[in-house]
């Protein structure tokens, strides 16, 4: 079973790896975007783990609810309200259990990943975070083993996002210039995930 310490876990873990990958992630939005993906994420996460020292929610929903809140309001580029609103569809998912399976973490998942691809119209090929975010959910399984199909699997869809030519975001001002580069919030997606198979281990 999963608590809220063990969401608290993936949280921290996610700031963690986004602080170690920063400036990597800024150099490939300088490629095809405005340079900042690693400073929005790095500011984002860092806002959420303050938060979640301050107020200690002892439901998985709601510390994924409260995380959600804090990217889209810390966050200014589009990947803020796009990962705030994975968290907290995901969270609302959940609901207020005090703890939860890895099968209904896997379904309310998924459910943030739709709400994801419904705010920002984007589907998988599109160059974008779903790209490792979709393939990432579909590996998730009933057991927490599953969670490192579900990395291996969101480390291979970020990769995959170099021949493409992007259609949503800043990168789609590019156009055919797009391809050839990793999407920089697929590479943070797969972090993201990374995080979640750490809070396992
Ligand atoms: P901004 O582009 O506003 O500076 P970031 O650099 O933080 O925001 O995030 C860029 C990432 O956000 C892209 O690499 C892409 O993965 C993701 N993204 C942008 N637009 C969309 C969208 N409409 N749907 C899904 N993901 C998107
Ligand atoms: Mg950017
Ligand atoms: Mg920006």
């Amino acid at each position: 079973m999963l608590d809220a310490d063990f969401f608290r876990r993936w949280l921290s873990s996610c700031a963690v790896l986004v602080d170690r990958e920063a400036e990597w992630l800024t150099e490939l939005d300088s490629a095809i975007g405005d340079a900042d993906h690693g400073s929005n994420l790095q500011r984002g996460f860092a806002a959420v783990t303050a938060v979640l020292e301050k107020e200690s929610p002892n439901a998985p929903g709601a510390v994924l609810m409260l995380a959600g809140r804090q990217l889209i309001s810390s966050v200014g580029g589009a990947s803020g309200p796009l990962y705030g609103t994975l968290l907290r569809r995901t969270g609302k998912a959940l609901g207020d259990v005090a703890e939860v399976t890895p099968a209904q973490l896997a379904e309310a998942l998924r459910m943030g990943v739709a709400a994801v691809a419904q705010l920002g119209g984007a589907k998988a090929g599109d160059k974008t975070m779903l790209d490792a975010l979709e393939p990432a959910v579909a590996a998730l399984g009933d057991t927490t083993d599953s969670f490192a199909a579900a990395r291996d699997a969101a480390e291979q869809g970020a990769l995959a996002t170099v021949p493409m030519q992007a259609h949503k975001g800043r990168a789609s001002y590019l156009g055919e210039r797009s391809i050839g580069h990793q999407d920089p919030g697929a590479t943070s997606s797969a972090l993201i995930v990374a995080a979640l198979a750490e809070a396992v281990a």
